[in-house]
C-alpha cells in the first residue's frame, strides 16, 4: 500500500514486498505445502527466476536446505528444498497456579523434551521464574543445545498479558506479579527475544497450528482449577486492547455473595464452576459423610481436589455426578451466551476437568445447543482440545515463531541467519 519510500533505510535493506515474499516462501516449505522450486512458483505465482533467487538467499542464510531429487515430477526432476528445523531452538514454558511445564522444541514447534515442576505461582516472579530458567538450563543440556542455539523464549503465564510489553497486566492469582519486566530479565539471561503471553492463548494457538483442524473462528476453553477461554478470528489470535479477551472465569454467573471467588470477588464463573470449586464443594460432601466415596477419599488423603471428585463421579458416585452436572450447565451456559456474540465454527474444551468423562461434555454441548440460537449452532463443532499436557508449549513455540517470521521482525535477523543475540528485537520499530 505505502508507496513511498523510506529515505533513511538503506539499499541492502530489503523491501517490505521482498520480505513478505521470503516468509511466504519458507512458510510453503515449513509446512509441507511445496517443497520444490517449480512448486513455490506455482503456489506463489512467482517466475523461476525471482524463485531461484529468493531461495538461493534463504539457502545461504541457512533456513532452508537441499534435499534428494522429487521422483514424482514429470519430465526434469526438481530438488527438494527442506525447511532446517534443527537450525535453532525453542524454550518454552506454561506457568500454572501450582506447577508449570517446561520445554524446548525445535523451529516447527516439535516438543524435543518437557518436564513438569510443582511451583506455586504465588510466590512471585522472582522465585518462581529462577525455578523456570534453571529447569530449561536443564532441559537445553539436555537435548544437546547451548544457550548459542536459542532462538527465542515462550512463556505462557495463567493471567492477563499486555502482550506488546510481556508484562503481566493486575493478574488475579498471582501476586507480585503486576507489571513484572519477565521480558527484561529472560532475554537478559538468554540474549535472545522473549515472547509472553496468557497461556490459554497459546493452547489456543497450539490447536491452531495443528494440522487438520479448521482454521477459521474458534473458541478454546479451558477448564481447569479456573475457566480461561482463547478465541481465534480466522485462525489469528483476538487479544484484545489490554490482552485480556477471554478471560470468562470472572464473569459474574451467581448472585449468590457467599460463594467469594480467589480474585476476590463473589459469583464468577470459575468459583461456582471451575476445577477448585469441585474440590470445595465435593469436600463438604465428604465431611458431611452424604457421599462414602468421597469420605472414603478424605480419610485417606485428607484433602479433596477436583480430580477426586471426577474419578468418583466416573466411579459412579451419585453426589459427585451431580457436581460435575451443575458445573457442566454453568459453563454451558455461559458458552451459549459466547456462541451466540462470536458464532464460532468449533469450540475446544481442555484442561484437567475437561477430561473429567463423557457426562461433562455431553451436558456442556447439551446447553449450548438449548440455550443457542439455531442458525449459531447449525455447524458448530464441539470438541475435546487433541494436544495433551504439550499443548501449551506447542503454542509457545508458534509464538515465537509467528513473531520471528512477521515481516516486522524477519528483516533484523535475516542477514545475520538467526536472532540469536538479539534480546532487543521486539523493541525495534524494524528500521532501527
Ligand atoms: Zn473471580
Amino acid at each position: 500500500m505505502a508507496a513511498t519510500a523510506h529515505k533513511g533505510v538503506s539499499v541492502e535493506e530489503p523491501s517490505t514486498e521482498l520480505l513478505e515474499s521470503y516468509a511466504r516462501l519458507l512458510d510453503l516449505v515449513r509446512t509441507g505445502e511445496a517443497d520444490t522450486r517449480p512448486a513455490l512458483s506455482h503456489r506463489t505465482g512467482l517466475g523461476r527466476t525471482a524463485i531461484t533467487q529468493r531461495t538461493t538467499t534463504l539457502l545461504d542464510a541457512g533456513l532452508l536446505e537441499e534435499g534428494e531429487l522429487n521422483p514424482s515430477t514429470g519430465g526434469r526432476q526438481a530438488r527438494t528444498l527442506r525447511f532446517r528445523k534443527d537450525a535453532g531452538r525453542i524454550l518454552t514454558a506454561e506457568l500454572g497456579a501450582t506447577g508449570f511445564i517446561a520445554g524446548v522444541t525445535d523451529l516447527t514447534g516439535t516438543v524435543l523434551t518437557m518436564r513438569h515442576c510443582d511451583c506455586d505461582i504465588a510466590l512471585g516472579p522472582e522465585p518462581v521464574l529462577s525455578e523456570v530458567e534453571s529447569t530449561l538450563d536443564d532441559l537445553l543440556a539436555e537435548v544437546g543445545a547451548t544457550p548459542a542455539d536459542v532462538w527465542g523464549v515462550g512463556l505462557g503465564l495463567p493471567g492477563p498479558v499486555e502482550f506488546a510489553t510481556a508484562r503481566p497486566s493486575e493478574p488475579p492469582i498471582m501476586p507480585g506479579w503486576n507489571n513484572y519486566p519477565v521480558r527484561d530479565r529472560l532475554s537478559a539471561r538468554y540474549n535472545t527475544p522473549v515472547w509472553v503471553d496468557n497461556e490459554v492463548n497459546l493452547l489456543c494457538l497450539g490447536e491452531l497450528r495443528t494440522p487438520g483442524l479448521a482454521k477459521g473462528d474458534l473458541l478454546y476453553i479451558k477448564i481447569g482449577t479456573g475457566i480461561g477461554a482463547g478465541i481465534s478470528n480466522a485462525g489469528r489470535l483476538h487479544r484484545g486492547a489490554q490482552g485480556c479477551a477471554g478471560d470468562i472465569g470472572h464473569a459474574a454467573v451467581s448472585d449468590d455473595s457467599t460463594v467469594v471467588c480467589r480474585c476476590g470477588k463473589t459469583g464468577c464463573l470459575e468459583a461456582v464452576a471451575g476445577g477448585a470449586a469441585l474440590a470445595r464443594d465435593g469436600e463438604e460432601l465428604a465431611r458431611s459423610g452424604r457421599s462414602p466415596a468421597l469420605a472414603a477419599a478424605l480419610a485417606e488423603k485428607g484433602t479433596i481436589t477436583g480430580a477426586d471428585v471426577t474419578a468418583a463421579a466416573r466411579a459412579g458416585d451419585h453426589h459427585s455426578v451431580q457436581l460435575l452436572v451443575e458445573a457442566g450447565r454453568r459453563i454451558g451456559a455461559m458458552l451459549a451466551t459466547m456462541v451466540n456474540f462470536y458464532n464460532p465454527s468449533i469450540i475446544l474444551l481442555g484442561g484437567k476437568v475437561s477430561g473429567a468423562g463423557d457426562l461433562f461434555l455431553a451436558t456442556i454441548r447439551e446447553t449450548i445447543y438449548r440455550r443457542s440460537l439455531p442458525l449459531s449452532t447449525r455447524e458448530l463443532r464441539i470438541e475435546r482440545a487433541r494436544l495433551g499436557e504439550e499443548g501449551g508449549l506447542v503454542g509457545a513455540a508458534y509464538m515465537v515463531l509467528d513473531e520471528l517470521f512477521s515481516v516486522r521482525h524477519f528483516g533484523q535477523w535475516l542477514p545475520a541467519g538467526s536472532p540469536t543475540g538479539m534480546p532487543h528485537m521486539h523493541t525495534a520499530n524494524g528500521h532501527g
